[in-house]
């Protein structure tokens, strides 16, 4: 279905549960969050009808989000459920990947297509302190696990941070020399946990291409603009939303894990669903995609996010 604007929305990005087994620094208060009562989340019945009536509507693409999406209960059987929509083209899930090492296999034998996995660096130490006690020998464990059972091709997602990992964009986009790997580098958005951030974290990922000189574009569209490396296998990906605007491109719409359809991701605006079926779920549908704005609000480092929920508790 094609949005106001002309835009034609085929993607719906899925938040399984606010939760998250780590607290990176951008993204979730330093305690976390605390865990909804059941009644208040989505049951995975709920999740399967909702999909279900998007996928009428001409969503072709779903994501599972989170938090941190491995952490729900039934994720694997929700996976199955959705592959069996028929329309639904691609089934991706974009994690921290601590749990893959012991779910990427079955995440392929539900149906999963390919997982985008969180790196933001590659020094431990940094990796601890930007996740807050994370490890990062227990995600890079992940990315083996999902290139083994086929979860490709892997997008690693960067949050450039400037002063934090900036000196580590050569060495990250060296992970696509010789792996089909799409490493994406996305501006940190002043949303949700982001008071600690000064204005120098704010980097644009012009900087990227500065300290790249050597990138050379590559063909096609979408939210993420790419780059290859000479002779790379794998390609870079410049995710741009304060220092160069794509919601012309943008073609998702966003559920979040307690039920309410997000039309923007930085907008206040939420539409629920809770306890809808049939028609009147599928106008609720409708309307999310109609009120779609053209374009968000100014971002920068003074200019706050309208959303009214963190990261965590949109799916990014
Ligand atoms: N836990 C999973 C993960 O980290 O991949 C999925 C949820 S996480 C909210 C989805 C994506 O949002 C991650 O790639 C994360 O880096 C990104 N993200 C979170 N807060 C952000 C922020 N303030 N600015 C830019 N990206 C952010
Ligand atoms: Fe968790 Fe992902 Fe947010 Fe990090 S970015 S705290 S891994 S939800």
């Amino acid at each position: 279905m094609k949005d106001t604007f002309e835009r034609e929305i085929t993607y719906l990005r899925i938040s399984l549960t606010d939760l998250c087994n780590l607290r990176c620094a951008y993204c979730m208060p330093p305690e976390g969050v605390k865990k909804k009562p059941r009644e208040q989340i989505l049951s995975l019945e709920e999740i399967a009808g909702i999909a279900r009536e998007a996928v009428g509507l001409g969503i072709k693409k779903i994501r599972l989000t989170g938090g941190e999406p491995l952490l729900r209960p039934g994720v694997l059987p929700l996976c199955r459920e959705l592959r069996r929509i028929p329309g639904l083209r691609e089934l991706t899930l974009t994690t921290n990947g601590l749990l893959l090492p012991g779910m990427a296999g079955e995440l392929r034998d539900a149906g999963v297509d390919r997982v985008n996995i969180s790196l933001d660096t590659l020094d431990p130490e940094k990796y601890r302190r930007i996740t807050r006690g994370g490890c990062l020998e227990e995600a890079l464990a992940g990315l083996q696990a999902a290139r083994a059972a086929d979860l490709t091709p892997l997008k690693l997602n960067c949050v450039l941070i400037g002063g934090f990992n900036d000196d580590e964009i050569p060495a990250l986009a060296a992970l696509t020399e010789r792996e089909p790997v799409e490493v994406r580098f996305i501006e940190l958005m002043p949303i949700g946990d982001t008071a600690g951030f000064g204005p120098e974290a704010y980097l644009p990922c012009q900087t990227v291409l500065e300290r790249l000189p050597r990138l050379e574009p590559v063909e096609g569209a979408g939210v993420a603009e790419r780059f290859r490396l000479p002779g790379a296998a794998g390609t870079v990906g410049l995710i741009r939303p304060l220092s160069r605007c794509f919601c012309a491109q943008c073609d998702r719409i966003r559920l979040t894990a307690d039920g309410r359809l997000k039309p923007c991701l930085h907008s206040r605006e939420e539409i629920s669903v809770r306890g809808l079926h049939g028609p009147a779920l599928r106008r609720r549908l409708e309307q999310a995609i109609l009120r779609k704005p053209a374009r968000h609000g100014e971002l920068s480092a003074s200019v706050r996010s309208s959303s009214a929920r963190d990261m965590n508790r949109i799916g990014g």
